[in-house]
């Protein structure tokens, strides 16, 4: 860190230096704070067109769903704890209207009077968010047809269920916000249909890591409609809402949520002629300064560099707006501190399962144009096997070839998921190698964890991997493979369920039986998660096999084949 020459100026002209802020949530609120902190002299206002600052965004579905049922939890800071804790002037209920960079102006427009005024400021920070996409199609404007953004989106939505004694709902986009209105209106007691265009949800995972998820929605009851969009909303007769598929199926609702991703917030930026990015958000440095020397942005308004492909990007998240957010105010405060860039560190939780991940997805990986890379697939339990209660965490861990450095990790389970993501985005962001994973010294007692805890063991895999102990085949080539697929489980867990066209030999058999297995095809073995498998292939390696493991080993595989028996194809036409 060191000190900027533009910024230690903290009297203008002999008077104290303007700071005005427009949004006041998880941006601008912790870049007031932080301010202040190191510039008492400064004049701190802040701006937003709603009527409360500092809420909690994240909170918002669960007081949907009730599980938060005090409204007054959400506000995180009100104006009086910002004006006496921190001498920061907030106006709620006022919308900036216009902003003038060469002036160095804003006009703000007081919701209550519905009267103009002209600030003026030494220094702008932007933190205006992301506004819910709405697509240009008929009914989305309809009754009953809601965005969740704000604490009155919520209210309303709260009042329909209630009024209406709404039943049914459709909510249109499976990513994370969706899915989280998903549990919360089935808390409710309403059935839910997803519609989602891709062919999966949660679209930040690659498609086999949506598998148990999808799995998981459809075991608890939620209809999933997948590889459809939203043609139309309609008024149905029966005064509920039709929403029309793009396939022309039809699904009446009580209540529809449009949760389609957001679109940085840009029309104040762009009247400034501040630079745009091609991702659509205003273009910041390092020290989240804009192309205005005198104006910073934050939040979800602007992009960001992603850490591990190098690439330019938007990502809507509270953890990085906060932490842009503090950065700003150093930067405005005379400190040059510099924000890293984004990994996409994420989490939701989906009717008691857990879904995250950090870093890049193999499907990011390629279409950024990375080819050197490699992926294991394991499923321990969340702690010890001997203690009671554990339950299989699903994990994907990806990686670069050969210098084993982390790209990217996904994990779905019940519990003990979002920690090891969690050590694994630690580790990315000190640009850690599988190698550091298998070192890891990591907490446990059984009911915690394991000794070799599933951190531990996906760097040991991939170790192995890529060291050449374990030549890997991916579940994708088991269609057209010529190896011999061979099943090292038991026979009692063979005639359970197995992958068709593998013939059964134990690995407890296997010394003396291998020579049943011809020597001249290769080998692709595979038993419930991939251990045995492995010490399977080892042996026969040594025996001038060419033996290679199933990653993810019959767990991987059952999950994939289970979900394209459930989820049919979107019908069409
Ligand atoms: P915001 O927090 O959206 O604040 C922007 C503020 O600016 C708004 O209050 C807006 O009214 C105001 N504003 C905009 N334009 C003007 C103007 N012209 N004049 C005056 N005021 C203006 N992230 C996570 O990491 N984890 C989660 O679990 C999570 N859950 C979420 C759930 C929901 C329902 C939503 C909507 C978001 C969630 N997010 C989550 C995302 C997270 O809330 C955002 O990334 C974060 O709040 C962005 O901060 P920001 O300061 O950029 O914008």
């Amino acid at each position: 860190m060191t000190t900027h020459p533009d910024s230690k100026d903290r009297v203008v002209s002999g008077r104290r230096r303007r700071v005005l802020i427009v949004g006041g949530v998880a941006g601008g609120a912790s870049c007031a704070a932080r301010l202040r902190r190191l510039d008492e002299a400064a004049e701190i206002v802040v701006f937003d067109r709603g009527p409360y600052v500092a809420f909690a965004n994240c909170g918002l579905p669960y007081y949907v769903g009730d599980v938060i049922a005090d409204e007054q939890k959400l506000l995180v800071a009100s104006p009086e704890l910002f004006r006496e804790r921190f001498n920061i002037a907030v106006h709620t209920d006022t919308d900036v209207i216009a902003l003038d960079a060469a002036a160095r102006t804003i006009t703000v427009r007081d919701g209550h009077t519905n009267e103009s005024r002209v600030e003026r400021y030494d220094v702008l920070v932007l933190s205006p968010g992301a506004a819910p996409i709405r697509p240009p199609i008929a009914g989305v404007d309809l009754p009953g047809v809601f965005a969740v953004r704000n604490i009155p989106d919520s209210r309303r939505i709260r009042a329909w269920i209630d009024e209406r004694h709404a039943k049914s709902a459709v909510v249109v986009g499976g990513g994370f916000i969706g899915l989280e209105m998903v549990e919360n209106l089935q808390h409710r007691g309403l059935s839910v249909t997803v519609l989602e265009k891709l062919p999966q949800v949660m679209p930040p995972l690659d498609p086999e890591m949506a598998i148990p998820l999808m799995e998981h929605l459809q075991g608890k009851g939620v209809q999933l409609r997948l590889g459809d969009g939203l043609s139309r909303i309609e008024t149905s007769q029966n005064g509920q809402l039709a929403v029309i598929a793009e396939s022309g199926a039809t699904m009446n609702a009580d209540l529809v949520i449009l949760a389609l991703g957001v679109k940085p917030e840009t029309s104040l930026a762009r009247m400034a002629g501040l630079a745009i990015g091609a991702r659509g958000g205003i273009v910041v440095d390092a020290e989240m300064r804009t192309s205005d020397p005198h104006i910073w942005a934050v939040g979800d308004v602007v992009e960001v560099p992603d850490v591990l492909l190098g690439q330019i990007t938007v990502l809507p998240l509270a953890g990085p707006a906060n932490r842009e957010g503090r950065v700003a105010a150093e930067s405005i405060a005379g400190r040059v501190t510099h924000f890293r860039g984004i990994q996409a560190t994420a989490v939701v939780g989906v009717l008691g399962l857990t879904v995250a991940s950090t870093g890049a997805s193999e499907k990011g990986l390629r279409r950024a144009g990375v080819t050197r890379f490699d992926k294991v697939y394991l499923h321990p339990g969340h702690h010890a096997g001997y203690f009671p209660g554990a339950r299989a965490i699903h994990i994907k861990l990806l990686f670069s070839v050969p210098d084993g450095r982390i790209l990217g990790a996904q994990a779905v389970g019940f519990e003990g998921v979002e920690k090891r993501i969690d050590v694994i985005a630690t580790a990315i962001q000190f640009r850690g190698t599988v190698h550091d994973l298998a070192e890891v010294e990591l907490c446990y007692a059984p009911q915690f964890g394991a000794a070799k805890d599933p951190v531990n063991i996906a760097g040991m895999l991939a170790q192995n991997v890529l060291n050449g102990d374990m030549r890997l085949a991916d579940w994708s080539e088991l269609e057209s493979t010529t190896d011999v697929v061979v099943d090292v489980r038991e026979p009692d867990e063979y005639a359970r369920g197995y992958i068709p066209g593998a013939i059964n030999l134990p690995l407890s058999q296997m010394r003396e039986r291998y020579r049943e297995l011809p020597e001249d095809r290769g080998i692709l073995i595979y038993c419930g998660v991939g251990q045995r498998a492995y010490f399977a292939s080892r042996f026969l390696s040594q025996h001038g096999y060419r033996a290679r493991t199933l990653s993810g080993g019959y767990a991987t595989y059952q999950t994939i084949a289970a979900v394209a028996r459930q989820v049919p194809p979107a019908p069409q036409g």
